[in-house]
């Protein structure tokens, strides 16, 4: 789960990390007050969405009079933000933060990510941030230094100065460094994060370090007690298909073609996808329904698959081990009635009780197109789509 910056901000300020002092706004003239109440003589109006490259978007703007803060603002809410990473959709601004300028010198790069390699938390920093990190892996890769921390020992001191050492940083700007190392490791261990991202880090005209932007993200499994941080939840930001499937316990993912897919089992779900490819199709979501899925749960992926307007046609792929395939069965009839379906759904049912759920589908006198192997349901379902098409 993502939060905002403003709120990742809210966490690591908590935690040691200097950053410009700014405030949230709903509306224009929220904004505006924000930048009195601030004091100085130039702000940052920065749009609060689920995604990074903002800057590049015009989410992000340096205004030097009350009034620009407001204006600009004004033409951020409600608007859709499309950067490199949302997608052509873009994202919705509701809330906007408004923070002090800094003078920048240098910006720095900061993230702390897990690496599964060495099943453990890993820094990589750059002494050249700015840019996303995808970016600078490509340009600029030598300038990438990783660190990886020892869970038992934790993120030790002289890690942290040698990082700060390696990134060019000197006198009191070591000692800052540590400090902010520290406070994102405790951030990301404690509060069960996927990600903290610091990006620009700044070094100011006087020398001291500074946080401009904050990202983190969070283990979803963990939510459940992290209460505090599952609050933090934008449903606004999200894929609306996905909210629902969340909200439904599903684990989806939305994607842009248009064979839905249902199916158990995360790996089956992969390797169903790759089936649709290889036979010319292209699939709308992931869905794995999990083990022990009921009638109920099969309506529900249906309604979750539904949801997304550019299905066709829906592959239910079921290898039934803790699963009844008899139940899967029921679950499709009955969904495929509920729903009042008209769209062609292939079945292909394999494992427990097989010929009880083949049975069910045959005499159910639905337009139910079944299929023996993987590969035949890919190919009937991609066949099945082009029928509708033409
Ligand atoms: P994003 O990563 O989504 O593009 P950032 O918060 O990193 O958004 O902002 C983009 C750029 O805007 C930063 O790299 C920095 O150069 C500038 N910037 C952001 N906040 C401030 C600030 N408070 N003062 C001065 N410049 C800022
Ligand atoms: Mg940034």
């Amino acid at each position: 789960m993502d939060i905002h910056e403003y709120q990742a901000k809210e966490i690591l300020a908590a935690l040691g990390v200097p950053m410009p002092r700014g405030g949230l706004a709903y509306s224009p003239e929220q904004a505006g007050y924000r930048a009195r109440e601030l004091g100085g003589s130039a702000w940052v109006v920065k749009a609060q969405i689920h995604s990074g490259g903002r800057g590049e978007a015009g989410g992000v703007k340096l205004c030097r009079f009350e009034e620009e803060v407001r204006d600009y603002a004004g033409t951020l809410f409600g608007r859709s933000l499309v950067t490199k990473q949302t997608g052509a959709q873009g994202k919705q601004v509701y809330r906007v933060w408004v923070e002090g300028a800094s003078d920048i010198a240098q910006e720095l790069y900061l993230g702390f990510v897990l690496d599964r390699k060495s099943e453990r938390i890993m820094i990589v920093a750059s002494a050249h941030g700015g840019m996303e990190i995808e970016d600078l892996a490509e340009t600029d890769p030598d300038s990438l230094r990783r660190m990886v921390i020892d869970p038992a020992v934790g993120l030790a001191e002289y890690q942290a100065r040698e990082l700060a050492f390696g990134l060019g940083l000197r006198g009191g700007q070591v000692a800052q460094m540590v400090n902010i190392l520290r406070a994102c490791y405790r951030a990301y261990r404690d509060l069960d994060a996927t990600m903290v991202e610091i990006n620009p880090l700044v070094v100011t005209g006087t020398g001291d370090l500074v946080a401009l932007d904050a990202k983190m993200s969070f283990d979803t499994n963990a939510l459940y007690r992290r209460p505090q941080i599952a609050e933090l939840r934008d449903p606004s930001q999200e894929d609306p298909r996905e909210s629902h499937a969340a909200d439904a316990g599903l684990a989806y993912v939305g994607l842009d073609g248009d064979i839905g897919c249902i199916i158990n089992g995360a790996g089956l779900a992969m390797a169903t996808m790759d089936m649709i490819k290889l036979a010319g199709g292209e699939p709308a979501n992931f869905l794995d329904i999990g083990g022990g899925a009921s009638p109920e749960r099969v309506a529900q992926a249906f309604r979750t698959v539904l949801s997304d307007g550019n299905v066709s046609v829906i592959l239910v792929n079921i290898f039934a081990g803790i699963n009844r395939c008899d139940w899967v069965a029921e679950g499709v009839v009955k969904a495929y009635r509920a729903e009042k379906l008209t769209l062609p759904v292939v079945v292909r049912l394999a494992g427990t009780n097989v010929e009880e759920g083949r049975r069910i589908i045959a005499e159910s006198g639905l337009p139910l197109i079944t299929a023996d192997t993987l590969a035949e349901a890919a190919d009937k379902a991609v066949a099945a789509r082009l029928d509708r098409a033409s």
